[in-house]
């Protein structure tokens, strides 16, 4: 029977106490932004530091947008950005009419190559957004030297590193000046779609907490609490709508609960792949820096240059033996969009990357049978022992 076993790529996991506490959401007449949404701003600061402020958004893509508009970045500024990302962490440098300039990874790490972004430093230049890429904490150490010595600000992608740390100081309150988080669907925890902006700096966290509600000097739940009468508001700039409801919060704090669970799961899948894995012809994944923790978001393999097969060839075998697979991604230098704002320059270490690499399955639920299958299955296709 186990060799007819599929294995997807990804599932959440949702159990009874995410549901019951959606259906008592549901049932207590506060559906938007309100008091789980509070709740969980409060836990999620609490967990990364005291001082700290958490503002809830609908996804990690409002809140790269709002550290971004909090930070000042508009037409004429430049950002730097890593070419291997997703394409949010590019597009919330053109909503504020500013320009993108793209850096190539360190092979190494997966994360932006450090030499390269001290290169794109210039008198434009006003932020750096390093990805944490796969939940490998980036050298956030070497990244503010570099910050610090030009003037000018970090804004963490975080999406794949909840929770992780650098030199024993979590992702989210560690030498970045905003950190972005994601609850998308096959995050390492998720609301269905939601984020978090966190910040220690109060003037960020005050702009984004009014601008991820319309501009608005006060939000939806303290206009109905407070004693002051709830059409008493005043706007003060043309915000957005990226409040988060607290239908998503309810499941959010309830899955926030669960991150310590969740990480030694992942941990161990990730360790068992490093020891079965390890006589094929792939470059396993990085593992985190001496003093840091890695979230293990993404488990990436990367084909040698003695793998039997091609990375497409590769997936296609995958598909056929039921094992769903990914690609995290193809570099941004190479999508149409944003081709025009790399002209002249070359991503030969993201190129070579995404040529050989394939995201196999990791996830809370997996379980031991599930993972075998997924062994077997590499080792049949690309010949080692099983
Ligand atoms: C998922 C992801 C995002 C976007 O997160 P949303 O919550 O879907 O907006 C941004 N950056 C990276 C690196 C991601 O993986």
């Amino acid at each position: 029977m186990t060799h007819q076993m599929k294995v997807p790529f990804f599932r959440p996991s949702v159990g009874d106490a995410e549901i019951d506490a959606v259906a008592e959401c549901m049932r207590s007449g506060w559906l938007t932004t309100g008091p789980n949404a509070a709740e969980f701003e409060k836990r999620f600061s609490a967990m990364l530091g005291e001082g700290t402020h958490a503002v809830a958004v609908n996804s990690a893509t409002a809140a790269l947008h709002l550290g971004l508009e909090a930070m000042g970045v508009g037409p004429g500024s430049e950002v730097i950005v890593p070419t291997l990302t997703f394409t949010a962490t590019a597009e919330v440098v053109r909503y504020l009419g500013a320009t993108p300039v793209f850096v190539d990874m360190d092979p190494e790490t997966l994360c932006l190559d450090l030499q390269d972004t001290e290169a794109a430093v210039t008198p434009k230049t006003k932020a750096i957004m390093p990805v944490h890429f796969a939940g490998r904490p980036a050298n956030l150490t070497r990244l503010r030297e570099i910050a610090d010595r030009h003037g000018i600000l970090i804004l963490d992608d975080a999406a794949h590193a909840l929770p992780a740390s650098h030199k024993g100081k979590p992702i989210g309150d560690c030498l970045a000046d905003v950190t972005a988080f994601s609850f998308y669907a096959n995050k390492t925890m998720t609301t269905g779609e939601g984020g978090m902006l966190v910040t220690r700096n109060d003037q960020i966290a005050s702009r984004s907490r009014t601008m991820r509600l319309h501009g608005m000097d006060r939000d939806v739940f303290n206009r109905f609490t407070d004693t002051k009468a709830s059409w008493v508001y005043d706007v003060v700039a043309p915000g957005y709508k990226y409040n988060l409801t607290d239908v998503a919060a309810a499941m959010g704090l309830v899955q926030h609960a669960r991150l310590d669970e969740f990480l030694e799961k992942r941990t161990r899948l990730a360790a068992e792949y490093d020891s079965a894995l390890s006589d094929l012809p792939i470059t396993l994944p990085p593992h985190a820096a001496p003093e840091d923790t890695h979230s293990w978001h993404l488990y990436i393999i990367r084909l040698a240059d003695d793998a039997p097969v091609d990375r497409d060839t590769f997936i296609t075998r995958l598909q056929e033996a039921g094992i769903g697979c990914s690609v995290h991604y193809r570099p941004l230098h190479q999508m149409s969009v944003w081709k025009p704002y790399c002209s002249g320059k070359s991503f030969p270490a993201a190129d070579d990357y995404f040529n050989r690499c394939v995201s196999i399955p990791l996830f809370m639920d997996m379980n031991a049978p599930e993972q075998e299958r997924v062994i077997e299955v590499l080792h049949s296709i690309l010949g080692g022992q099983s």
